[in-house]
């Protein structure tokens, strides 16, 4: 961050960051949907892919009622973030596997959006930018929904996960052995 006079132009770089984030998204979510086997993930991830263009819009809509131009400013988490998800897209081993994996990077990404939408939110919401704070409100309720669905999923696919490295002493799939069960802790 190179200088902020006041809350109101650290939000504005604040946006700047999330506008540059979301857009490596929408380049991102594709190559992870293709990369998904379970079907109710690859979904998932084209459903995010539509809301997240969504998000694209909201900040532009924010950018526009604070009078200014939507302009982003790399986004250097998300890069990070992308990288890795890009890392579990190549992830050399089980289908299931791979999914759990690539769960676990979507959740790293909604995290990081919870933790920046929540933080712009507040920012808007003390400089009296009501219109602004309602939006990233929308914005953050949706990842956090879309982190809950990711938690839900990884419930299955981890026991997926789980069962084809147990393949060899019973059916694919199941699980029920005492260590298996400890592997559906939620994140
Ligand atoms: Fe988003
Ligand atoms: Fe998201």
């Amino acid at each position: 961050m190179a200088s902020a006079a006041s809350l109101k132009d650290l939000l504005i770089d604040e946006l700047k960051d999330l506008y540059s984030a979301e857009q490596q998204l929408v380049k991102a979510l594709p190559k992870m949907a293709k990369a998904a086997s379970n079907p109710k993930l690859k979904n998932g991830f084209n459903e995010h892919l539509e809301q997240t263009k969504g998000h694209v819009a909201r900040l532009e809509e924010a950018f526009s009622s604070l009078g200014e131009k939507a302009r982003s400013k790399t986004c250097k988490a998300m890069r990070g973030l992308v990288e890795e998800g890009a890392e579990a897209i190549d992830l050399d081993g089980p289908e299931a596997v791979r999914d759990a994996c690539l769960i676990g990077a979507a959740q790293r990404v909604e995290h990081y959006e919870i933790a920046a939408y929540g933080t712009v939110r507040a920012f808007a919401s003390t400089i009296g930018e009501q219109e602004v704070a309602d939006l990233m409100g929308e914005t953050l309720r949706e990842e956090a929904e879309t982190d809950k669905k990711l938690t839900t999923l990884a419930g299955s696919v981890n026991q997926d996960a789980n069962g084809r490295n147990g393949e060899t002493d019973g059916e694919p799939g199941k699980v029920s052995n005492s260590s298996a069960s400890k592997s559906r802790s939620r994140r």
